[in-house]
């Protein structure tokens, strides 16, 4: 049973909290496409978007995941809300707890900022990512994603190849993929490896060559090279990035002959995955955005119930 008001990371969650997220996202993704049997169940709820970073599939994905349950969405953008008069992150989400957000999506460039505004708010705080932190959503669509593809977690071999030193995505489903039991690989160039990447889970294991991580794998998920956290210093140019670490036909040659081809988007075309690969059918890219929507779905629905649980609490017991 689902307890938690609101969602900050993958590191919070225990197995089975991971696994009753994956199964209610199930019950979403299914529903007709048409809009009959659209479940209102967030109906009269508001969810709020504070994206201090670009982002266009995680909030896109979260305004239709809860207009899908009947929310409304509401989207603040910095670049023209009073953050550019100096008005504090936690001045911010304090008034729009008090317009009666119910939940608040939060991106940030500061790792933890989502954990510092739950403890000083009631409404369900949600990590849409933080900085090189956590991404809990993408990790949990891509998990979605791959359940789908391969009917199970357990024991699959995973590559993830990139920019993992700044990568959210890359911290986040290390962790759900270890808790799951898959084995992860990281690969990337040395200056963009964390020096303790391999802290990240028991199942995690480093490599130097695109072509041993990939080696036998069921699944590559590639990552860009996060230039906006000054990555593009880190490497030698782009295009020798490209020849070294870039997935081709000739290394995914290297992976078991049914293994999917992964990547969070923004994808840099010709940079970490060659065109062609991207747009072939080994590639899951945009069925894990459609996932998104679901995985988004049940979380949104989750939080909110859980943060109108301990609402009533504190009401109780005042
Ligand atoms: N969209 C993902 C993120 O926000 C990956 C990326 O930007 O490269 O972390």
């Amino acid at each position: 049973m689902w307890k938690n008001r609101h969602l900050l990371g993958i590191a919070h969650l225990t197995r089975d909290e991971i696994l009753e997220l994956l199964d209610a996202a199930v019950r979403w993704f299914d529903l007709p496409r048409d809009g009959t049997g659209s479940p209102r169940v967030l109906q009269g709820r508001t969810v709020v978007n504070l994206f201090f970073e670009s982002s266009t599939r995680t909030r896109t994905s979260f305004e239709v995941a809860g207009k899908r349950l009947g929310a409304d969405v509401v989207n603040v953008s910095p670049q023209t809300s009073s953050v550019t008069k100096g008005e504090t992150l936690l001045d911010t989400v304090r008034n729009l707890e008090a317009l009666r957000a119910d939940a608040i999506v939060l991106r940030h460039a500061s790792s933890g900022a989502p954990e510092f505004v739950a403890r000083h708010t009631m409404a369900a705080i949600v990590n849409g990512g933080d900085g090189a932190h956590e991404h809990p959503t993408q990790a949990l669509l891509d998990a979605f994603t791959l359940r789908r593809r391969k009917q199970r977690i357990e024991g699959l071999v995973v590559a993830i190849c990139g920019d993992i030193l700044h990568s959210r995505v890359a911290r986040s489903n290390a962790l759900l993929l270890g808790a799951l039991g898959a084995e992860v690989r990281l690969c990337g160039p040395r200056t963009l490896m964390p020096r303790d990447a391999e802290a990240l889970g028991p199942t995690v294991r480093v490599f130097g060559r695109i072509e041993d991580a990939v080696d036998g794998a069921d699944a590559v998920m590639m990552l860009r090279v996060q230039n906006e956290r000054l990555a593009g210093a880190m490497i030698a140019s782009t295009r020798e990035y490209a020849r070294t670490f870039g997935l081709n036909a000739r290394v995914l040659a290297r992976a078991k002959p049914d293994a999917i081809v992964m990547h969070p988007g923004p994808i840099n075309r010709g940079v970490e995955i060659d065109p062609r690969i991207a747009d072939s059918d080994r590639s899951v890219i945009l069925d894990q955005v459609e996932a998104g929507v679901a995985v988004r779905m049940a979380v949104l629905e989750k939080v909110i119930q859980a943060a109108d649980v301990h609402r009533a609490g504190i009401r109780a017991t005042a």
